[in-house]
This record gives structure tokens, sequence and C-alpha cells, in this order.
């Protein structure tokens, strides 16, 4: 028997090397579990019948081109688009020897924080069912929290990767910009989107990691990597360890989340990790306003592509116009359309230099407040979510409270850095996450502190509910 709610990747391809276990037998007991317990999660959107190979299983997030597969980003204007193609990310999965295990659930264009702006119903969190699993990247990871996946892949713009993560309470990396081809994948910011690992552990995110980054000649953003170290660090000696004040301990941070943050630092700094207060003002105050008109205002323009003529979706209409406006009308959610009003707004004649421009300084601003601190720290830490995992519905009439979810996984985002969540902990027992953000291509250090604090931390990735 496969136990699919422990089995990590890198055991599974242990077994798969020594032929104790195959690819079909893998890929079976996934679609067992999926059958079992994806009816209360509804992680997946897709799932698929055939492996198309003998590796290990991925579930992919749905705004990820795959050729072949229906490929939906969450909208009703894309509910019949197949991709010819594989995005670059699938082409490196599949030459790494992994085998599409179905698509998964996000926020509609990946705009959200709960899966709840999908226009296929939302995931529901594996730790309590009535509780959102994060976003917009939720399927992810309730698949991989819930054991229906040893692995995933999601993306994050401004958090969602890191966020779901931590409201599942596993692992998930947003590496660098410029690390993960962004070929193929359903475009929402281009200059904040990255395709990233959602796993069970650092040591099988360090893995999905090595396996779909690098240079593409189709991304013309990215660049080659160093070269990934597997992590089996089990200590902290000399780490030099940051806490941006502005982001511990204040307000609007659940006392429970400071508590297990509080704790899990202590525990780093038995490790030998230095720890110190840091300060990163102007990132936190701003950065979710500046967030709000850049991420928008680049929507807007990759949006426009879904005319009606292109891909997907077609109502009819008398002419061309009216076709165009009858099927964004009747594709788009409302989420897509408030982002695409503002941002639109936001870059009319007379407004741009105003709004976009503005926010644009200010993210030079943000990024250099981060480049100074990495003088003094190796990384920095906070709470990834400010709460833990809320009650599907909490939050869906108030598009503000919302997006102040995304308070603390934002502000790296911004400056195109690299955050590691890992679970620390329990609060009212829902998980919580802490986040390392460490400077630009910083990923194997931030493996391998997040490998040794996961070990000590010891924290059950299983949901109890589950166990
Ligand atoms: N929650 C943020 C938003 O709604 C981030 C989403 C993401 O990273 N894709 O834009």
């Amino acid at each position: 028997m496969i136990d699919t709610l422990r089995l990590t990747a890198e055991e599974a391809k242990r077994l798969l090397a020594a032929k104790e276990l195959s690819g079909a037998e893998l890929f079976a007991a996934y679609r067992a579990a999926i059958d079992a317990r994806d009816p209360e999660l509804h992680a997946f959107l897709y799932v698929c019948d055939d492996p198309g190979g003998d590796g290990i299983p991925l579930a992919v997030k749905d705004v990820i081109g795959t050729k072949g597969i229906r490929t939906t980003a969450g909208s009703k204007i894309l509910e019949s688009y197949v991709p010819v193609y594989d995005a670059t990310v699938i082409v490196n999965a599949k030459a790494g020897g992994l085998t599409v295990l179905g698509k998964t659930n996000t926020d509609e264009f990946a705009m959200g924080s709960s899966t709840e702006n999908s226009a296929f119903g939302p995931s529901h969190n594996p730790w309590d069912l009535t509780r959102v699993p994060g976003g917009s990247g939720g399927g992810s990871a309730a698949a991989v929290s819930g054991g229906l996946a040893p692995w995933a892949l999601g993306s994050d713009t401004g958090g969602s990767i890191k966020q779901p993560a931590a409201l599942c309470g596993h692992v998930g990396l947003r590496p660098t910009y410029g690390t993960v081809s962004r070929y193929g994948v359903v475009a929402f910011a281009s200059s904040l989107d990255q395709v990233g690992p959602v796993a069970k552990n650092v040591r099988d995110c360090a893995l999905l990691y090595s396996i779909i980054s690098g240079r593409d000649e189709n991304d013309s953003t990215t660049v080659d990597v160093p070269a990934v170290e597997l992590p089996d660090a089990e200590d902290l000696n000399g780490l030099r360890i940051g806490i941006p004040k502005e982001m511990n301990g204040v307000e609007g941070v659940e006392p429970g989340v400071t508590a297990a943050l509080t704790k899990a630092l202590e525990i780093a700094e038995s490790l030998g990790a230095r720890v110190d207060e840091c300060s990163l003002p102007r990132s936190v105050d701003y950065g979710v306003a500046c967030y709000y008109l850049i991420a928008p205002a680049e929507a807007s323009a990759n949006l426009a592509r879904y005319d009606g003529a292109r891909y997907g979706l077609r109502e009819d209409g008398a002419d061309f116009r009216e076709m165009v406006m009858r099927t964004r009308d009747a594709g788009f959610g409302d989420e897509p359309k408030r982002r695409i009003m503002i941002g639109t707004y936001a870059l009319s004649s007379g407004y741009y230099d105003a709004y976009y421009g503005t926010a644009q300084r200010v993210r030079t601003v943000i990024k250099r407040e981060h480049d100074e601190l990495f003088e003094r720290f190796d990384v920095l830490v906070s709470p990834t979510s400010p709460t833990v995992a809320f009650p599907i519905g909490a939050k869906t009439n108030d598009p503000v409270a919302m997006y102040m979810n995304d308070v603390l996984t934002i502000p790296s985002c911004m400056a195109g850095l690299p955050g590691l969540n890992i679970p620390c902990g329990l609060s009212e027992g829902l998980p919580v996450g802490l986040q390392l953000i460490g400077p630009q291509f910083a990923e194997n250090s931030l493996f391998r502190a997040g490998r040794a604090l996961e070990q000590a931390i010891g924290f059950d990735v299983v949901p109890e509910r589950l166990r």
C-alpha cells in the first residue's frame, strides 16, 4: 500500500529507481486518492487518465499550458481552451521524468488569495473543509496537503505559492524572478509572475526547482541559474537572520501566528543563527497599494488578448465590437473585470504618470530597502500570512480585506526576490507558515536554512483529520 499522504517525491524516486514500484502503480495510487478525497477538496479541475510516462506524478496549476490538456486559468473565458504546446516548465518536467497527473484549481487568472474567485468553485483546506486553502494556488496546495499529489507546480505573482503553502502547512518556493520560464504560462502580471514548486518538504522543493528552472530561449527574462544543491544542513551556524519589525508581532498579525513564529525563531537561535531586528518601513506601508496598481495595470494589457477571436469562449454579436464586448462580459468574472478597470484607468493618458509611474518609483524604493538589508543579513524572516486559513466566504464581499492578506508576501515579490514558506507550527489547530526571504538567486541558502529549520521544528505536514 502506498501512503500518498506521507510519501515524498524523493522517496518515490528512489522506489522507482530500485524498481520496487512502477510509475503506473504510483499514478494509480494518486488517482485512487483523488477519487476518494477530491470530491470534498475540489483541488483538481482536470485529472489525467493516462500518465504518459513512467515517472513521478506532478499536479499542475491550471494557469500552466499543457499540450492537449484543457488549460482554463480558472476562467469561463478559457473553459474550452486546449493548448497546442507545452509550457517550458512542463517540457522540463517531462524531460526530468515527471508525468502530468492533472490540473489544479486557481483563482481566475491567478487573481485572489483563496480560490474563491475560480469560475469553477472554491477548493477546500484539507485541515478544515470549511476554510479556504489560500490562493491563488489553493488547488495545488490542497492537492499536496491532502495527499492527492506528491508535489505540484504553482505560480506566484504576489504570494500565490507562499500563502497557500502557509495556510495548508507545507513547503512552497517563489523563485527569484527570471529563474523559471514563463513561456506557455497564462500571463497575469508579467513583471511579477513566477512559476515555482509546491512540496511536502524542502528537499522535494529543491528537487522540483532544479528540474524546472534555468534559461529558456523562449523567455528572454530568464537567466542561467546556479546549480541547485539538495540541502542536508542540520544547523544554522553563522546565519544572520533579520526580522523586519513591521512584519512581526504587529497589529493585524494574529497572536497565534506571532507565537508560532517566536518559537521557530528560538529554535533558529538554538541552531546557531543570529537573530536581529531590522526595518522595511516603506516596503510594508506601500507594498500592497503599489502592487494593486502595477499588477492590475499589467493584467489589463495581458487580458486584452481574450477577445473571442483567438482563444476559448465566443459570444455572438451584430458586429466585431459587440462580439468582443459580449464575450468579455460573459467570460470574465468580477475580479478580473475589477482589475481590468483599475489597470486601464491607471494606464490612461493623463493618469499614467500619477498612478503607474509613481507605483514604479515606489517599487524601486522597495527593491533598495531590501538590498540594503542584505548587506547585513543572509535571510529575512516573517510570517507568510497574517492569519491562519479563514472560513470560506469570510472575505468575499470585501476586496480590500482580501488584498490585505498579501501584505507580508508582496514586498519581496515586488523586489523580485525568492521566498520560501515552511510550516512552523499550529494556531487554533491550523498551520502557520514562516517565510524566508533571500537575495536574488540565493535559493540554495534558503533551502539550507529551510531544511535545517524544518528538521528541528518537526512539523507533521499530514492534516490532523487525515492521520
Ligand atoms: N493575492 C494576490 C492577488 O490577488 C496574489 C496572487 C498571485 O500571486 N497570483 O493578486
